[in-house]
């Protein structure tokens, strides 16, 4: 197995019919890198920086932040690394960040709306990010998004953010791509909106199949109800697929989802143009891709979608995966 992996390691991330999606990786510690790269990974999708922020005193300051992210920009060059900016809140405790006790963390201050409160510090982790886009390949992108004001009070404090780095003569990626990620329900409903703000979508399913079927995610008894095939899941891939391709930009999925093999002749059919997930999952993804074509996969997704209820799904889905894919 392990020798057959190492094989598909530099083999294209394609179907026979010529479909590319570009396979990353999700990390959080730049020890991570060498195992993204020995199993084939096209980039960093999705790079965490909440663990900056964690089990410490204090804040990182821009210094430290900036040497952190370009030591794994630089590792991973030419290759892109996806920076996601601060997503404390909910299940991610920072706790030198943490304004009160609330009663429904999920649905708290955190993430995106927490950087939004302390202009300051996002812009340091701003300006640290900007600092190593010239260090390699950077993307940058935004955390919890539910609506149109989030990003441009975020693109705002972007701008702010470059032009102190201008006063400071320091240098920059003026043309750094911004994205998003969708991962609450009304972002899903007005997708269409906000695809005319960025340059790409990432789909966090972890986050969107929580909000949108009401299952908090670390509950355990709740886990038979988390069902990422649930047809209000696929409909809103399909609705964030569909709404970034009719605005040009390209749409990623970096939740758990994008890293179940079962489920890529879905995500291929769908449309997605790049998966981000754990290391270890992309030799396994990219086996199946191989073996798969985007025109059947595309056939599979009108059934898919036809059927009302998960179980369904699920069973139509095992039945075909075996039979084609
Ligand atoms: C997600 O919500 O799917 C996601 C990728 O982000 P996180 O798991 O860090 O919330
Ligand atoms: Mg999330």
């Amino acid at each position: 197995l392990e020798r057959e992996f190492l094989k598909l390691r530099d083999m294209p991330a394609e179907t026979p019919d010529g479909h590319r999606i570009a396979l990353m990786g999700n990390v959080e510690f730049i020890e991570e890198i060498p195992s993204l790269k020995g199993h084939g990974g096209e980039g960093v999708g999705l790079y965490r920086t909440e663990m900056l922020y964690m089990n410490r005193q204090g804040l990182p300051d821009e210094e430290e932040q900036y040497l952190v992210y370009s030591a794994i920009v630089e590792k991973m060059a030419p290759l892109p690394v996806t920076i996601r900016t601060l997503d404390v809140g909910g299940d991610k405790f920072a706790a030198d960040l943490h304004l009160e006790d609330e009663m429904n963390p999920a649905l708290g201050l955190r993430a995106i709306r927490l950087s939004l409160r302390k202009p300051e510090v996002f812009k340091t982790q701003l300006r640290a990010i900007l600092r190593a886009s010239v260090r390699g390949r950077v993307r940058l992108f935004f955390p919890m998004i539910s609506g149109i004001e989030e990003v441009r009070s975020a693109r705002r404090l972007l701008d702010e953010a470059k032009e102190e780095l201008r006063q400071a003569g320091l240098p920059f990626d003026d043309g750094i791509e911004v994205g998003i990620m969708i991962e609450i329900p009304s972002a899903v409903v007005i997708a269409d909106l906000l695809a005319r703000e960025v340059d790409f979508f990432s789909i966090g399913t972890n986050d969107l199949i929580q909000y949108s079927l009401a299952i908090d995610r670390t509950n355990e008894h709740l886990a038979h109800l988390y069902q990422p095939l649930h047809p209000a899941i696929l409909r809103s891939l399909k609705m964030v697929v569909d709404a970034a391709h009719a605005a040009g930009i390209r749409v990623c999925m970096c939740g758990e989802m994008a890293g179940e093999a079962a489920y890529l002749p879905v995500l291929l059919g769908l449309g997605f143009d790049e998966l981000s997930m754990t290391s270890v999952s992309i030799p396994r993804v990219k086996k199946i891709l191989r073996r798969a074509s985007r025109a059947d996969a595309g056939r599979l997704v009108a059934r898919a979608l036809s059927y009302s209820t998960a179980a369904e799904v699920e069973n139509f889905l095992k039945g075909e995966i075996s039979a084609r894919f």
